[in-house]
């Protein structure tokens, strides 16, 4: 099954990319695997597929104690200040940067090991009470803010959009997260020069690549459903 959902996903990832006259390689699929067994992992593993997000440390931490094979891991769920120090060497991105107490965390812990974070700022380009992330309007002064911290390397912008039987009615985020990178990078900000668009899930990945992005993270649609009734 998996096999033939990412073919599937790969088709349209092919298709959106045409259509909107933008090479395949500028868009990188990210498996969310999150509550998924070690086992869908390894099958997704036998395809290609060499990126995977989490949105939880602790899963990260025990999917990578079993999977040793070099794999790119990617924090894409809020994460808490206190849960920092388990990534570094872990994880190598970072999406769901939205305060500066965490970006702190994220500088103190990776100076600790020497090496530089790839970080995303979370959007909340929808405004929904329900959502993490920043408002768009607060972007730019936080980059702006963060961009001093010599262990992050503040490379773009993530947003989780509205849920949506209509992907359509996201195009309008998405088109806005981008014209917030561009605006944000004409701003010559010392250190800031975005180029990470990590927007567009399972029901709306090929309306966010028509509108830049150059991370999908698709977890419905390449493992199933996710059944959050038992421990994964
Ligand atoms: C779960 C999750 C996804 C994947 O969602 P699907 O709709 O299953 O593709 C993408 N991004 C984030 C931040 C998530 O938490």
């Amino acid at each position: 099954m998996i096999r033939e959902n990412l073919e599937f996903v790969e088709n349209n990832i092919k298709k959106a990319c045409e259509k909107s006259g933008r090479s395949r390689d500028e868009v990188t699929l990210i498996a969310v695997s999150k509550t998924k067994p070690v086992s869908d992992i390894r099958e997704a593993m036998a395809c290609g597929i060499t990126v995977f997000g989490e949105n939880k440390v602790q899963e990260i931490r025990e999917k990578t104690e079993i999977i040793k094979e070099p794999l790119s891991w990617h924090m894409i769920g809020h994460l808490q200040a206190n849960k920092v120090k388990y990534l570094p060497g872990v994880a190598c991105m970072i999406h769901s940067v939205d305060n500066k107490k965490l970006a702190d965390e994220i500088e103190k812990q990776c100076a600790k090991h020497d090496i530089k974070m790839d970080v995303l700022i979370e959007v909340n380009m929808a405004k929904e009470d329900t959502k993490f992330g920043l408002s768009p309007e607060e972007v730019t002064d936080f980059v702006r803010e963060i961009s001093t911290l010599p262990h992050l390397n503040i490379r773009g912008l993530m947003t989780i959009a509205p849920y949506t039987e209509n992907a359509e009615s996201n195009r309008v985020y998405f088109k806005g997260l981008r014209e917030l990178k561009d605006s944000i990078n004409s701003l010559n900000i010392p250190g800031v020069n975005m180029d990470t668009l990590s927007m567009g899930m399972t029901g709306d990945y090929e309306v966010a690549i028509e509108e830049g992005a150059t991370f999908v993270r698709v977890g419905t649609g390449i493992f199933g459903e996710r059944d959050y009734s038992k421990k994964a």
